[in-house]
């Protein structure tokens, strides 16, 4: 059994940050099922917020002002102090990865550029052209690695290991070799990225299967608000690609089929810049008046912007629409719906990152702190990676020295390597049932139809039958495959009950939750509703099922009014 201080699980920019903040002197690891430069950080565009107050006009900015419009675009759901903690920290960070040489997009006077971003009363997100993520993440990658830390590439965490409340280590599979390795660790931060791919229309990577946060949750970690889940205005129709809000940012319009410019109908003053969920409401809207294109899409417009600013601040959009669309928005219209984009919700963790389960910490994606409540702002998620990654190193280091770190039985790793090792046995002897390729886009169909941008009581119930069907079909699923290294479908099958909790959790917060906030719209409770709903949910999977409680959210300094825009 391999022993170490520190476990990252998680190679993205939360990962990584984690291991900035984590003491060198410590026995440190990063497991992750990819490379860590494949990991779905890379593919962010549109760029990084924080207050520096570069902008050609004049105007003043500051972290006040950024973290006020996190919490209004967060529909009042984000606890404030640690929105507070994000956005006052942004600005250094922001010259820390300057000096670490992250090619930011400048303007003339070379200080690092800004474009507006929706729900930001300022232009306050810096970029790197239209491949932000790329960039942060090959420079953060860079510092990691000079780091005495050790990478484990390609291994597939399958299974957390928590007895008595304390958290012991964890199984990972070697994904090359198909070996089983036991890892024991004194303490363990995940940051395993978002769950995209629980949904059919998804902007996010194939990985983004959201298994950390599943097996988290299925080792008595509790989840937060499940049930807010974002979905991005604009993704490359029929494909789901993502076109940056940067696009907009930047000055592009959307058009229904007459050619009007109809956000003048939904958010008159800031028009396409209102936040994501204003915006991905009001094209389903368009599209079920009839004024969509096809009765399916709506276009986004860039041609205005001219060829010369196209190719300097998004030429990866002209790429992609040229790729996969065969045009170019130089001179054409491009046609976009929504699509699932983001999780808000997540592993239940504090403003230092920890969760319940002593030795636990969890941080990015995967993690619900919460900084974004019912809708995240474009922007801040980069950030909330690169800040509160770091937190959960430092706060990871803390308790490792703090004397009190969980002392591992190793028969407890022990037996959940020979679970899984029987699993994988028992899935390879099937050869009967339902593909998991097949249950796996049962799952999506039934997310996306039941628990997509416009949700109601009888849908999320019919969801959660469906939910117990997929369950028993699961516990029936086969492969085709017969290899041991990168076999992907055992992979997929190990993680599939993980999605299974997932969806569950999302289905039974949505129900449960009698009111519209943010991302979350009921069209049976269309108001928000704070006296009885300004709180988190919060969500343990017991022996008899999942249990929920409610938890006041942290409302100090910004008192809720209603989001206008
Ligand atoms: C197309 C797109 C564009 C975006 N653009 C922006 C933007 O411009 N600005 C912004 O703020 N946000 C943006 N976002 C959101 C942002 O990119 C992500 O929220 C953020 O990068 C997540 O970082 P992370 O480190 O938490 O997770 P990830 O980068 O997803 O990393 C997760 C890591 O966990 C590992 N992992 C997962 N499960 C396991 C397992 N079971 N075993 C082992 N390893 C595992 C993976 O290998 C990976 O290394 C965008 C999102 C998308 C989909």
């Amino acid at each position: 059994m391999t022993d170490l201080d520190l476990l990252i699980v998680g190679g993205g920019l939360a990962g990584l940050a984690a291991v900035l903040g984590a003491d060198p002197k410590l026995k440190t690891a990063v497991v992750s099922k990819v490379h860590p430069l494949r990991s779905h950080s890379v593919a962010a565009q549109g760029g990084i917020n924080a207050a520096l107050g570069n902008n050609p006009d004049g105007r003043e900015d500051s972290w006040q002002r950024h973290a006020f419009d996190t919490v209004k675009g967060s529909d009042y759901l984000a606890d404030q102090d640690a929105a507070e903690i994000l956005c006052q920290k942004a600005v250094p960070a922001m010259y820390e990865l300057d000096h670490w040489g992250v090619p930011f997009s400048r303007f003339p006077d070379g200080t690092i550029a800004q474009r507006p971003f929706g729900g930001a009363d300022f232009p306050r997100t810096c970029y790197a052209a239209d491949r932000t993520g790329q960039m942060l993440l090959h420079t953060l990658y860079e510092q990691a690695v000079r780091k005495n830390v050790t990478f484990f590439d390609e291994w597939l965490v399958a299974g957390l290991v928590v007895r008595d409340g304390k958290c012991l280590g964890l199984v990972a599979i070697d994904l090359a070799s198909g070996r089983i390795v036991p890892l024991r660790a004194k303490a363990v931060i995940f940051a395993t990225g978002g769950y995209g791919r629980v949904f059919q229309k998804s902007t996010n990577a194939y990985i983004n299967l959201g298994s950390g946060i599943g097996m988290a949750y299925r080792a008595g970690v509790p989840l937060k608000d499940m049930e807010f889940v974002q979905f991005h205005p604009t993704s490359l129709y029929g494909k789901n690609i993502l076109i940056t809000e940067g696009a907009r940012g930047e000055g592009g319009y959307l058009l229904n089929n007459e050619g009007r410019r109809f956000m003048a109908d939904y958010a008159p003053k800031t028009m396409e810049l209102a936040p994501r969920d204003i915006v991905a409401r009001a094209i389903e809207q368009e599209v079920q008046k009839g004024k969509g294109v096809e009765n399916e899409y709506v276009w986004l417009d860039l041609r205005h912007l001219g060829r010369e600013k196209i190719l300097k601040r998004l030429p990866g959009i002209r790429d992609i629409c040229s790729n996969f669309a065969g045009l170019d928005p130089v001179d054409s219209l491009i046609p976009i719906q929504p699509a699932q984009h983001y999780s808000m919700g997540g592993i239940d963790v504090d403003e230092t990152c920890a969760s319940p389960v002593p030795g636990f910490f969890a941080a990015g994606e995967c993690s619900c702190i919460s900084v974004h409540g019912a809708n995240r702002l474009g922007g801040n998620s980069l950030l909330e990676a690169i800040i509160f990654g770091k937190i959960a190193g430092e706060s990871a280091s803390r308790f490792v020295a703090g004397g009190s770190p969980c002392v591992s039985p190793e028969r407890e790793i022990a037996d959940e390597s020979r679970r899984i090792v029987d699993r994988i046995t028992a899935v390879r002897r099937r050869d009967k049932g339902e593909n998991i390729f097949r249950i796996l886009n049962r799952l999506k169909a039934v997310m996306s139809g039941k628990a997509g941008i416009f949700r109601q009581e009888k849908a999320l119930r019919e969801g959660l039958d469906e939910i117990a069907a997929l369950r028993a079909a699961y516990d029936e699923a086969f492969i085709f495959g017969t290899c041991t290294r990168y076999c992907e479908e055992m992979a997929i099958h190990l993680q599939f009950g993980y999605m299974l909790d997932i969806a569950e959790a999302i289905l039974i917060g949505a129900l449960r939750r009698e009111e519209t906030r943010g991302s979350h719209y009921r069209t049976d409770f269309p108001v928000r509703d704070d006296e009885n709903w300004l709180k988190h949910t919060i969500m343990t999977l017991t022996d008899r099922g999942p249990v929920i409680n409610y938890r006041p959210v942290n409302v100090e300094k910004y008192k809720p009014e209603e989001r206008k825009y």
